[in-house]
């Protein structure tokens, strides 16, 4: 029997990474997690190790660290890679840009290195529909423009994007995936999304306040150009986006070029606005939020959503998940998390 593919998964204890640790296991392949532990917490370590039943190896490790990433890699044998381990929050990375720059490209920068020297050449990269900027035209499809980005967090993301693309000379196949907003929890309740201090999200924000733990919801701004004034975005089940990642490393698998870059969206194709989802998560779960309206966010853009008809062909993904189901999960990951009978 020929071995199981092994993939390494940095970020592997965070949102959208400890998802998809859950799916490559379940998919059947052999997983290693490298995090820090910086922005995430070893209750997912925990989690999904009760969903898989199984210890997926753990190593705490910090991309940006080339000794200890290089020790990783020299006692595992890997197939591929998928590089999660960044710094996320788009309002923090305008108070911190250099904290940004310094950790999300020197990580991708250093993994490349090391994946080089170790002859590791596929990778799938987390990004994000940050690097459309405000796009003039919706739904957005992997040919609009890039422009230029209105936040540190999104220019690290056009960055490393172009570096991977120039990575190609070392033989890397890479495959970015541009995330629209990943919300919900695992359908088992036992995973699910737990930002350290105030929630910048909208959906955790939400979740943390029916639960009592956070006041109520300020909605940034209501006089946008939209139906009812409030921001449009395309809400995907965090289920769906990391099956997403197991049908890219298929993808890879199949290329038979030696190197290349490809890019994704990874979205519903549906724009929702604030107000909705705030509607929507009411309705679901029987909760009453409470909520007024604030001034709009700095940075917030109008309306973006994906045309993700290109990973619906190449990729042969499709979302699952409605987004009532990706509510009714988070809340009851909240619930679970916060000991909340209801
Ligand atoms: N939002 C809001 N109140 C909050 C958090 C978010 O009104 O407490 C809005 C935000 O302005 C945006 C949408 O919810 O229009 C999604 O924001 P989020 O931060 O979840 O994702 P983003 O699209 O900014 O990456």
């Amino acid at each position: 029997m020929s071995k199981k593919p092994t993939i390494a998964v940095t970020g592997g204890a965070g949102f959208i990474g400890s998802h998809t640790v859950v799916q490559l296991v379940e998919a059947g392949y052999e997983v290693v997690i490298i995090d820090n532990l910086s922005r995430s917490d070893r209750t997912m370590l925990d989690g999904i190790s009760r969903i898989t039943k199984t210890t997926v190896p753990f190593y705490e490790v910090d991309c940006t660290d080339p000794k200890a990433l290089d020790k990783v890699f020299l006692e595992n044998s890997f197939d591929a890679v998928i590089h999660f381990a960044a710094y996320k929050a788009v309002g923090e990375s305008v108070s911190m840009p250099l904290d940004y720059y310094e950790n999300n490209i020197l990580s991708l920068t250093t993994l490349l290195r090391v994946m080089n020297k170790h002859a590791v050449r596929s990778l799938i990269f987390s990004s994000s529909c940050t690097v459309y900027g405000e796009p003039d035209m919706v739904p957005v499809t992997e040919q609009s423009p890039i422009k230029l980005a209105n936040s540190p967090y999104g220019a690290t993301k056009q960055m490393c994007e172009r570096i991977l693309e120039d990575a190609k000379v070392y033989g890397i196949q890479a495959v970015s995936l541009r995330y629209f907003n990943p919300i919900g929890a695992h359908p088992s309740g036992l995973l699910g999304e737990l930002p350290i201090g105030v929630p910048n999200n909208l959906v955790p924000f939400i979740t943390q306040s029916a639960a009592g733990v956070r006041g109520s919801l300020t909605i940034f701004g209501n006089d946008y150009q939209t139906p009812d004034g409030t921001c449009i975005r395309d809400y995907i089940h965090v289920v769906d986006l990391a099956d997403a990642h197991v049908r890219a490393f298929d993808f890879i698998r199949q290329q038979e070029e030696a190197s290349g870059f490809h890019v994704f969206n990874v979205g519903t194709g549906r724009g929702v606005t604030v107000l909705e989802v705030v509607k929507e998560f009411e309705e679901v779960n029987k909760v009453k939020l409470n909520y007024s309206f604030g001034p709009k966010r700095p940075g917030d853009i109008e309306k973006v959503f994906a045309d993700p008809s290109k990973a619906f062909k190449s990729l042969m993904w499709r979302p699952k998940f409605s987004m009532k189901e990706a509510l009714q999960h988070a809340w009851q990951w909240e619930k679970n998390f916060r000991k909340i009978e209801q």
